[in-house]
């Protein structure tokens, strides 16, 4: 079924690509793991997929030694300080850094392990209070002070749209991010680049690529649904 699923979804990323004018290489897609169990990741590696997203420390690092080591794994959660040391030189990219102190942490344990770290800046997008993530007008100044700290570089944003039954209701928000992106891009920060925009998941990842996502998150179109129990 995985097989099956991530065939459709590659498919679509296509046709997104070609009503945009866009590469099918541009967009990353990312297999959101979280609650799976070991052997349907190895379902989706088996049928290609190397990216993998989690959204829990601890399900990284039961995961990670029980898989190939050319899986490139993104944390994709909300991330406690007391945890950063756990996945720094384990992840190949941090989604969700929405403050100073959190950045100032991976900072110190990718110098600690001599190793650099690459994050993205999570935005919330449409001031959802149930969300993480720093305001639309505060990312640019978040952004620089993180761009001045050692063994940490902000590879671009990310966000988590609102939940919505029609993902055309969502493309404002991805058209926002990507001004946003543009904007903090044409300020030149040094230690900044803004080549990466994640964002779109299973119910709106066609619309978020139409307006420009890089990577997209999809669990649920690849794994079916989970099961929290
Ligand atoms: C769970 C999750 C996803 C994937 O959601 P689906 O709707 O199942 O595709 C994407 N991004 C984040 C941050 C998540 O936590």
């Amino acid at each position: 079924m995985v097989k099956e699923n991530l065939a459709l979804v590659q498919e679509n990323i296509k046709k997104a690509c070609e009503k945009s004018g866009r590469s099918p290489e541009s967009v990353t897609l990312i297999a959101v793991s979280k609650t799976m169990p070991v052997s349907r990741l190895e379902d989706a590696y088996d049928a290609g997929s190397r990216d993998f997203g989690e959204n829990k420390v601890q399900e990284i690092m039961d995961k990670y030694p029980a898989l190939p080591s050319d899986i490139r794994w993104h944390m994709i959660g909300h991330l406690q300080r007391n945890k950063v040391k756990y996945i720094v030189g384990k992840v190949c990219l941090i989604h969700s850094v929405d403050s100073l102190r959190l950045a100032e942490e991976i900072s110190a344990q990718a110098g600690k392990k001599q190793v650099e770290a690459d994050i993205l800046v999570e935005v919330n997008i449409a001031q959802e209070e149930s969300k993480y993530g720093i305001s639309q007008e505060g990312t640019l100044q978040l952004v620089e002070a993180i761009a001045k700290l050692p063994h940490i570089h902000i590879k671009g944003l990310m966000s988590i749209a609102p939940f919505v039954e029609d993902p055309e209701e969502n493309r404002k928000y991805f058209r926002q991010i990507r001004e946003l992106s543009v904007d903090i891009r044409g300020k030149n920060i040094d230690n900044v680049d803004m080549s990466v925009l994640s964002m779109g998941m299973t119910g709106d990842y066609m619309v978020a690529i139409e307006e420009g996502a890089t990577m997209v998150r999809i669990g649920t179109g690849i794994f079916g649904k989970r099961d929290y129990r």
